[in-house]
């Protein structure tokens, strides 16, 4: 919460080259399985919430945007590339995994269910492990460094000497 009592949240990409702010009460959250939701994202459906009422401010760099069809545009960083933004004449969505805490913003419906793929609703019976379950066949997990921005605002970022992008 802000000082005026308004919900505030932030978030941004992998990199750090793009960060938001939202001022004001998220709307609707939900999953698309359209097709071009797909393609947008690279995933099996695109996990969304409207900012359409609330304030968004972009606080560091700012998308750049594919125009994906005539009437929207999705927006993404150009460094990094994560899905950022769905842009429509109804106002803008984002992405919820962007979010810098998105264990609170839950969809409460499925959108282009004529494309939902035939496994998606399989995977929650699959069988899970956790991330270090796997430490025996990729060892390298023990001392592994994460260059993603963390999940909090940063004064200055990247922080000096850091490898750059991989060739
Ligand atoms: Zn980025
Ligand atoms: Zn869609």
């Amino acid at each position: 919460m802000s000082l005026d009592n308004r919900p505030q949240y932030s978030g941004g990409c992998q990199c750090g080259a793009v960060r938001f702010r939202v001022e004001g009460a998220l709307g609707e959250a939900s999953v698309c399985h359209c097709r071009m939701c797909q393609k947008a994202s690279g995933n099996f459906y695109l996990p969304l919430v409207s900012v359409r009422e609330a304030k968004l401010t972009w606080t560091r760099g700012e998308p750049k945007r594919f125009r994906s069809s005539s009437h929207a545009y999705r927006g993404f960083c150009a460094d990094c590339g994560t899905p950022l933004t769905y842009e429509a004449p109804d106002g803008v969505a984002l992405t919820i995994g962007a979010f810098d805490d998105p264990t609170g913003i839950a969809p409460v419906i499925q959108w282009g269910t004529e494309a939902k793929l035939p496994y998606v609703d399989a995977i929650p019976g699959l069988p899970g492990e956790d991330t270090m379950a796997d430490i025996a066949e990729a060892p390298f997990l023990a001392d592994l460094v994460s260059y993603q921005h963390p999940d909090h605002d940063t004064e200055e970022w990247p922080p000096a000497a850091r490898p750059g992008r991989k060739p």
